[in-house]
């Protein structure tokens, strides 16, 4: 019997708090789990900043891997069980792709790509097709199978009702990472009735539709991934620690190329100040090793390193206030500037505006990274629909991007103390604080 066919003699299982269990019966699956580079993901967070918001959203991606893994496997064993399309080779080229479909997520991803400019789909795939233990893992299977894996990530691969499990509009992805970030934090939003779609997914030659029965189904899932994005996932307090944290990144990264002489010395950030990380480098970089520089940092000479780190180590976040681009919010915001400038307290890291942005469901968007597929219904007489043709709610949401811009800034460096009193108080009327 060939590797990618071996079973484990006695099926393992995960305790999980969305699914209950996570089931291995495949070697391949499981020798892939114990990998340095799987592994790794237990440092990385699913939400990144989320938990200073959320105290439970400590979850790691780890987790959130193993349980779309969960998703895609009870998806083919389950419900697809018998079916022609799922020769054991697909199967386990699916699994394969939903259990490492994160694996090159760096530390509190967003921010550490946007200072870096890296892209954790091309560490993904370096990861998959490198010099690794998850490459030789797969190598046994094929000399060919870490690029079809690689692929299907990647969403190339040929086969489009593979790739439609991991990425389409109601994925395993998707609907793993909703449930277990409700969970993990706590909110009632991001719950639906996944027992209920998985029951009514139909595998069509190129994609997984939805039987119409099922639609209302999806209309919750729809509706709770909006949810979530507005209350979780973009929550106000989350993006202040995420603003502090990219300029904690930048200020390093300045204060290393002017020479500046660090106590604590960012030789592991060496490669990535100079753009030039090799996987190796990038492997070694996880939260737990980013906090300890953040800790270090706290005891830097330059004040502005300093102080970042503390508000990001003690959770001393900026306030917020709404901002519109608008003529007279952007002739404000150059006024706040130079106040700041008078006040002592550098713009540049201090004074932030962020923007974020959600798209809830959309049909047809070429050229958007977010492109993924539509859902598609099934109706009884085997016509095939795209949802908000069929159903008012999507309808109603579809294609409509909602944008929110907010002003950062650290109220308590504001408040009247003995020096700079007026220009302080100009700054607190202006941001409407008084
Ligand atoms: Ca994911």
């Amino acid at each position: 019997m060939g590797y990618s066919a071996e079973k484990l003699s006695e099926e393992k299982v995960f305790k999980d708090p969305v699914h209950r269990y996570v089931h291995v019966r495949d070697r391949v699956i499981w020798d892939l789990i114990g990998t340095r580079e799987f592994q790794r993901l237990r440092r990385i967070r699913q939400l990144g900043t989320t938990f200073l918001t959320f105290h439970g959203a400590e979850h790691s991606r780890l987790n959130h891997s193993l349980g779309v893994y969960e998703i895609v496997r009870r998806i083919i064993d389950d419900f697809f069980a018998g079916r022609p399309e799922w020769d054991g080779q697909e199967r386990l080229l699916s699994l394969c792709a939903a259990l490492l479909h994160d694996l090159g997520h760096g530390p509190f991803s967003h921010s550490f790509e946007k200072v870096f400019d890296l892209d954790h789909e091309h560490f993904t795939r370096q990861i998959i097709l490198g010099d690794t233990e998850v490459n030789r893992v797969l190598s046994k299977v094929d000399t060919l199978f870490p690029k079809m894996v690689a692929e299907v990530i990647a969403k190339t691969y040929e086969n489009k009702l593979v790739v439609s499990l991991i990425s389409s509009q109601i994925d395993a992805d998707r609907m793993d990472y909703l449930q277990r970030d409700a969970y993990f934090t706590g909110v009632s939003y991001g719950h639906f009735d996944m027992e209920r779609i998985l029951r009514v997914m139909r595998p069509r030659e190129d994609q997984v539709v939805i039987k119409h029965s099922g639609m209302h189904a999806v209309e919750d899932y729809i509706m709770s991934r909006y949810q979530m994005y507005w209350q979780v996932y973009f929550h106000p307090v989350t993006r202040s620690a995420e603003v502090i944290l990219t300029k904690i990144l930048h200020r390093a990264k300045r204060l290393y190329e002017s020479g500046y002489q660090f106590k604590h010395e960012p030789r592991h950030f060496y490669s990535l100040f100079a753009g030039d990380v090799s996987l190796e480098d990038y492997l070694k970089m996880d939260e737990s090793m980013m906090l300890y520089y953040f800790q270090m940092w706290e005891e830097e000479s330059d004040p502005i390193l300093s102080d970042l780190c503390d508000r990001f180590v003690n959770r001393k976040l900026f306030k917020y206030t709404e901002f519109h681009p608008s003529n007279d919010q952007m002739n404000k915001l150059m006024e706040l500037n130079s106040l700041f400038k008078k006040a002592g307290i550098d713009p540049e890291y201090y004074l932030v505006v962020d923007s974020s942005s959600d798209l809830p469901y959309d049909f047809y968007r070429p050229g958007e990274e977010e492109e993924r597929l539509p859902i598609h219904l099934l109706k009884n007489n085997g016509d095939i629909r795209e949802l908000s043709r069929e159903s008012e709610i999507v309808d109603a949401i579809s294609g409509k991007r909602r944008t929110d811009h907010k002003l950062y800034f650290p109220e308590d460096l504001l408040r009247e103390g003995p020096s700079k009193r007026n220009i302080k108080r100009q700054i607190r009327k202006l941001l409407e604080l008084e």
